[in-house]
Formats: C-alpha cells, sequence, structure tokens
C-alpha cells in the first residue's frame, strides 16, 4: 500500500529506477525508450553525465540562497544565455520552479504593467480554445481545455477564449494558409472589440499547442496577423513555449520560425530538461520600465525562484544543447520522425493526421479518415494506446479531447533530441505495432 498521493491513484504505477540515454528503466527490470521525455520534458534523455556534474559542482558551492536576500551567479549566467539568444527586445528573465508558474508570473506582470502605465481597466485576457496553460488556478482560468476547467469553473476568474489555428480540422478547402490566418486574426479583433479595446491586457497562446491539441503548429503567417492585432490594440501577446520552447522544434524559442516576437514569454520543461523543476518568464524592457518606474517592484515571488541548483542544472542543459549541436538534429530528426510515421501509417483507416515541428511530433487518430470524424470517446483509445506502448517498451503522450475536450484522441511524441536515426525507426516501429494492435486494421 503506497502512501503517496499519485495523480490517478486507480492505475498502478510500476517503480523508476534508472535511466539511461533515451531509456527508463523500472524495478522489475523493463526497459522503456522514452518517446515523449516524460511530457515533453527530458530533451537530453537521462543520466547525462555533464548535467549531473554541473549540478554536483554546484552543489559543493551553494545549493540555495533565498532570492530576496542575494542574487547567485547560475541565475545570472542562465539570464545573459537566455537573453543573448532570444530574437526580440526580450531583456529580463524571471525564474520560477515550472510553466503554471511561469503563466500565472506572466497574467500578473502583464496586469501590473497596465496599472503602472495608467490603464487599470486593462484586466481581461484572451486565449484559445484546446489551449493548455496550467493546472494553477490562473493558469486554468485562461487554459481553453473544457475538461481540464470543468469542475473547477466556480474558482475561475472570467476569460475569453478564441479559436485556435487547427488546420487539419478548420481551414477550409477553399482557403489558403493565408486566408485562414487572416480569419482567425480578425476573430480576434472581433473579440476585442466585443470586450471592449481598452479593457483587454494580453492574448495568450501556445506557439505550437501541446499536450490538448497534440503538436498543433500554427499556419505560416498566422502569428503575424495575431502580432499586428495585438499592436492595434495595445494588447501584449503572452507565448506559452513550457513545452514547445527550448529546442522541441528545432529552434531555441518556437516563434523564431513565426517571425514575430512576444511581449512576454513562458518557458520550463525542456530548459532544465528533468535534471532540477525550473520554469521562466522572460519579459521586454519596455515592460520591465514600466513597472521599475513606477513602483520598482514586481509585486510577486516565490521561495525557490532563481534556485542557485536548478538555474545551474538547466545552463548546463542549454550549454550541452549548443555545444553538441542538438538543434540541427532536432531538425532532421524530426523530419525523420514524421515522415517515416507518414509511411508506416499511410493506409491505416485510423490515422487521420501526422504533424508537429522539430521533434515535437503527434498521430491523430480518427474514426474515419475521409470525414475526419473522431473516435467514440468512451472507448478512452488514447489510454489504451498509452498502456499498449507501455507494454511494447514505449512511453508516449497520447491524450483525449483533441477537438473540443472531450472529443478526438491523438498520441504525441516528444523524443530526447539526442536521438538517432536509428532510435527514430525504432520508435517508429513499436508505435506502429501499438497502434495496429489496438486498433487492428480489418
Ligand atoms: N503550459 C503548457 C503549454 C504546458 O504544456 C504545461 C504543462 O504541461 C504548463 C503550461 C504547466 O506547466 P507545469 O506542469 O510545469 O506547471
Amino acid at each position: 500500500m503506497t502512501h503517496v498521493f499519485h495523480r490517478n491513484p486507480a492505475t498502478a504505477l510500476n517503480c523508476a529506477v534508472r535511466g539511461q540515454g533515451i531509456t527508463l528503466l523500472d524495478a522489475q527490470g523493463r526497459t522503456y525508450i522514452d518517446a515523449s521525455g516524460g511530457a515533453a520534458v527530458s530533451c537530453l534523455g537521462h543520466g547525462h553525465p555533464d548535467v549531473i556534474a554541473a549540478i554536483k559542482t554546484q552543489l559543493d558551492q551553494l545549493e540555495y540562497a533565498h532570492s530576496s536576500f542575494f542574487t547567485n551567479q547560475p541565475c545570472e549566467d542562465l539570464a545573459d544565455f537566455l537573453v543573448a539568444n532570444a530574437p526580440g527586445d526580450l531583456s529580463k528573465v524571471y525564474f520560477l520552479s515550472g510553466g503554471s508558474e511561469a503563466i500565472e508570473a506572466s497574467l500578473k506582470l502583464a496586469r501590473q504593467y497596465f496599472l503602472e502605465r495608467g490603464e487599470p481597466q486593462r484586466s481581461c485576457f484572451i486565449a484559445r480554445r484546446q489551449s493548455y496553460h496550467g493546472n494553477t488556478l490562473g493558469a486554468l482560468a485562461i487554459g481553453g481545455n473544457a475538461a481540464r476547467r470543468e469542475p473547477f469553473l466556480p474558482l475561475l476568474t472570467p476569460a475569453h477564449h478564441v479559436s485556435p489555428c487547427y488546420a487539419y480540422r478548420d481551414q477550409r478547402a477553399d482557403e489558403t494558409e493565408e486566408q485562414y490566418a487572416g480569419r482567425l486574426a480578425d476573430e480576434l479583433e472581433q473579440k476585442i472589440q466585443e470586450i471592449g479595446p481598452g479593457r483587454v491586457a494580453a492574448f495568450v497562446a501556445e506557439t505550437v499547442v501541446g499536450s490538448t491539441a497534440g503538436a498543433l503548429p500554427p499556419v505560416r503567417t498566422y502569428f503575424q496577423r495575431i502580432r499586428e492585432v495585438c499592436d492595434r490594440y495595445g494588447v501584449l501577446l503572452i507565448l506559452d513555449e513550457v513545452m514547445s520552447g527550448m529546442g522541441r522544434t528545432g529552434y531555441r524559442f518556437a516563434y523564431e520560425e513565426d517571425g514575430i516576437a512576444p511581449d512576454i514569454l513562458a518557458i520550463a520543461k525542456g530548459l532544465g530538461g528533468g535534471y532540477q523543476p525550473i520554469g521562466a518568464m522572460l519579459a521586454s524592457q519596455r515592460i520591465y520600465d514600466v513597472i521599475v518606474n513606477g513602483t520598482g517592484y514586481f509585486q510577486h515571488g516565490h521561495t525557490y525562484m532563481a534556485h542557485a541548483t536548478a538555474c545551474a542544472a538547466a545552463l548546463a542543459v542549454q550549454r550541452i544543447i549548443d555545444r553538441d549541436r542538438l538543434l540541427a538534429n532536432v531538425r532532421e530528426r524530426g523530419e525523420q520522425l514524421r515522415a517515416r510515421l507518414r509511411e508506416v501509417f499511410a493506409s491505416h483507416p485510423n490515422v487521420g493526421d501526422v504533424r508537429g515541428r522539430g521533434l515535437f511530433v503527434a498521430v491523430e487518430l480518427v474514426q474515419d479518415r475521409s470525414s475526419k470524424d473522431p473516435l467514440d470517446p468512451t472507448l478512452k483509445t488514447h489510454a489504451r494506446m498509452k498502456r499498449k506502448a507501455l507494454e511494447n517498451g514505449l512511453m508516449t503522450y497520447p491524450m483525449g479531447g483533441t477537438i473540443d475536450g472531450i472529443r478526438g484522441d491523438h498520441i504525441l511524441l516528444a523524443p530526447p533530441f539526442i536521438c538517432t536515426s536509428a532510435d527514430i525507426d525504432e520508435i517508429v516501429e513499436r508505435l506502429d505495432k501499438t497502434v495496429r494492435q489496438v486498433l487492428p486494421v480489418a
């Protein structure tokens, strides 16, 4: 009998005891290829000796010093590193312990920015349906996944939602990508006007939607059109790259591919690669200056922010990504992964779409390829996929509710950046076997 309050007490979990490269080992001696990096976290795989050495070195010097008394060298160096690499004018980094904290800080910073600019009426946030921004109440409030929000609705502050950029389902046959992007930008503009232009503080979006919609990339000009609308109405653009950032898409900042920059950015997961819990909010100089020249103080904070050991681990992870030229590998292996998945599932009637960027890839499952009708949600195909894949020694991150929080299934893959070509082939082989076991072709 366990005394741990596990996240799903109905599911008995094996005990993970070791990690090596892209593989995890459990107490029964079974091995698993970590093809999802847990939840798109383990970008360097497991047991990386250089990250472990950096953590040990830091621990020998200083494990932690509270951020209201001191700064520390790892957080200074990590901030320098991130800012030097971030396109746009993101120039200040606020370190936290995870993704939800980074989103909470982003929302509060946006609010305080407008207060200090003398626009106290700007308190509304717009996000997208089918987005996920975290499980704390503020992050859940702006999130667009109906099922995750539903039980807590009475506790959530009001938020507004517009359509996601979901080309596979929502781009019309007679519409170009540009027209589709324009239609979505018009919808945002309409929503801003509906709420009242002077009342909207920020638009929040995942650059590439992660767990709730399955590695859903925007069409090429989407964020340019969105940025224009935000600028027209003085609305801040907050990008959530908790899952898609830090190299997952083949670029350190996923928005690099979209030719825009946000005003505020949230990152986590791959920042520390699972070696330490860490997240961060990056803010533009413009926003920072308003606060510093106003009250002089961002009214926020957590005990473990800018944790020295967490920052040292994250800095080591990010430096290794550069040293070993892993972003190029992410792009190449990502192309290979999508190409191989399209090949093996070319005639599988239940595989509707293979999509993603870099090593952030998803397979969307359907009942029928031509109608794109989803599978019966009561079958919980996503959960069966996860279980069967584990039996086949493969960690994947499947989820249901892809379309509207209830209907739809997808399987998310986010393998470590260190994957070789042979690793990708092995992942595809195991996934192919799994999909055919759960959804046999007649
Ligand atoms: N934002 C996105 C896009 C996420 O995928 C997640 C976690 O999955 C979060 C925020 C919340 O991060 P955390 O679970 O570290 O609080």
